[in-house]
């Protein structure tokens, strides 16, 4: 891959100066990908499965890996946009095979309550206490996870869990500089539909009791 061209593709006006490079390892998850920097080179990483994947679809991801460093305005490319189709529809392909009693009876209630039972249900898992990250959605292996200190918090739960299945539904955005957004304004709205208008300031409060103030957020 030409990454020079890859780059002038992206910005026709501007210039990089650094020494590119990209390298294929078998340490990364499938299809991770990153990109590290200093002044002087720029070095891609991506997961050696992407190497079974087309030339333009890996110079999508490398373009996308570019625009992370230069955050400014980029020309759409072919590739970035194919890119971006073939990351937002990964996870409809995923293996869904993990599940759990507890996480799936409250999925079944809020797809019932609020996406018309009309969602498929992704990977359930619980996270463990220790890592303090309260619920998380992974697109590419459609999986959510729910920290195990809702296990007996029925309402809780219930608002995270219903928080990353808005981030299922509502999948990958890009922004003009091409980040990911997790939370947009669509997503904000949709999430005030939760019944308890008052279950904010219960997580709140619950996360003080247990003090968990610096857990992440979801
Ligand atoms: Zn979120």
């Amino acid at each position: 891959m030409n990454l020079n061209k890859a780059f002038k593709e992206l910005y026709p006006y501007k210039e990089e100066k650094r020494v590119m490079s990209i390298n294929y390892n078998n340490r990364f998850k499938s299809l991770n990908s990153n990109v590290k920097y200093d002044n002087h080179k720029i070095v891609f990483s991506l997961s050696k499965d992407w190497l079974e994947y087309s030339e333009e679809l890996r110079k999508g991801l490398v373009q996308s890996l570019m625009v992370k460093i230069h955050p400014y305005e980029y020309e759409e490319t072919m590739a970035i946009d194919l890119y971006k189709k073939f990351i937002s529809n990964l996870n409809r392909y995923a293996k869904r095979d993990k599940t759990d009693p507890i996480l799936e009876e409250a999925f079944k209630s809020i797809n019932k309550e609020y996406f018309e039972d009309l969602m498929e249900q992704p990977n359930l898992v619980w996270g463990k206490k220790a890592f303090y990250k309260l619920g998380h959605y992974e697109h590419q292996t459609d999986t959510v996870l729910i920290s195990e200190i809702f296990k007996e918090e029925k309402e809780l739960l219930d608002y995270i869990l219903f928080h990353e299945l808005l981030h299922k539904k509502h999948g990958i955005k890009f922004s003009k500089t091409g980040r990911h957004m997790h939370h947009t304004k669509a997503f904000r709205d949709e999430e005030k539909k939760f019944k308890d208008k008052n279950i904010e300031k219960k997580l709140k409060w619950f996360l003080r009791k247990h003090k968990l103030k610096n857990a992440f957020g979801f």
